[in-house]
């Protein structure tokens, strides 16, 4: 009699043997138990990210193909109606082209084939150079941007480029969920042996039920909302593996009726040398 008592969740692998005398008679059995919870757990979330992403090419695709055929059974001849298709599609396939980027990325991070290239780096450069990249769209939205960099702050060790995916990302995001006319803040200091950078915005927030989830692949609080939005559900986790690589830390807080904040943490230079 073999009673199993174990956490719930939990799974075994189990061999069992017989043990025989040297006539050959049988006297007992000998069973192994293996704890394979972790592996069936990493097996689990590989499936649902094999889900996750099939469903997530699908929805861009099909689109894509409907109006592909609409344009074709006759809707070419209205040049109104098939710009706007045309529109569409190519919105779609932006969106296609997004996700096959944040999926490189990640996998390319995951596999760790990609070596780092630390450098001592002033943030302060960075995110400037960050800024001036989707400085026309959060000039358009009419935000206001509120950087503050002290000027002697030690020099991080990071990734430049992959340091600027973080910020663009925290940026990004700020912006999207954020109504025209908000209030989107940078700030740089010194932390211990890190320097802390917080990223804020004044916009819809986060409710707390999301924050434990929210660094997952393809977790978002409203799928629609960030899909019209452009959004893969990718930026966070990309985020989050370039900040572990670095040896950092990333988390995020949000108060009831208030936009979030996320501080990140990177090495400063000094401490690595
Ligand atoms: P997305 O492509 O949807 O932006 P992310 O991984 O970057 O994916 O973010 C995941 C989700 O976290 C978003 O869909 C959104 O619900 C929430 N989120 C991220 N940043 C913010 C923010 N600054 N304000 C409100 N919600 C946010």
């Amino acid at each position: 009699d073999v009673d199993l008592i174990g956490p719930q969740d939990a799974y075994f692998s189990m061999q069992v043997s017989p043990v025989l005398d040297d006539e050959k008679n049988f006297r007992s059995v000998v069973a192994i138990f293996h704890d394979i919870t972790e592996l069936k757990k990493f097996d689990r979330l590989r499936i649902e990210f094999v889900a996750n992403v099939s469903h997530e090419l699908k929805t861009p695709l099909t689109s894509i193909k409907g109006f592909v055929e609409t344009l074709q059974s006759g809707a070419l001849k209205d040049p109104e109606n098939a710009k706007r298709f045309l529109d569409i599609i190519n919105k779609q396939t932006g969106r296609l082209e997004n996700l096959v980027n944040d999926l490189l990325t990640l996998s390319s991070l995951e596999s760790r084939e990609l070596a780092m290239d630390f450098r001592g780096e002033d943030i302060g450069k960075i995110v400037q150079s960050v800024l001036g990249l989707n400085k026309k769209q959060i000039e358009r939205l009419g935000h206001t941007i509120d950087v503050t960099v002290p000027l002697n702050l030690p020099h991080v060790r990071v990734d430049r480029q992959r340091i600027e995916q973080v910020i663009l990302n925290l940026l990004d995001n700020a912006v999207k969920f954020t109504p025209p006319g908000g209030v989107i803040a940078v700030k740089a200091a010194a932390d211990g042996d890190f320097i802390r950078l917080d990223v804020r915005d004044n916009g819809i927030g986060i409710a707390s039920e999301h924050i434990p989830r929210l660094f997952e692949r393809f977790y978002r609080v409203d799928k629609a909302r960030s899909r019209e939005l452009g959004g893969t559900g990718l930026g966070l986790a990309i985020v989050k593996h370039i900040i572990l690589a670095h040896n950092g830390k990333i988390s995020v807080t949000s108060k009831f009726g208030e936009g979030p904040i996320f501080p990140s943490f990177f090495p400063s230079h000094q401490q690595q040398r």
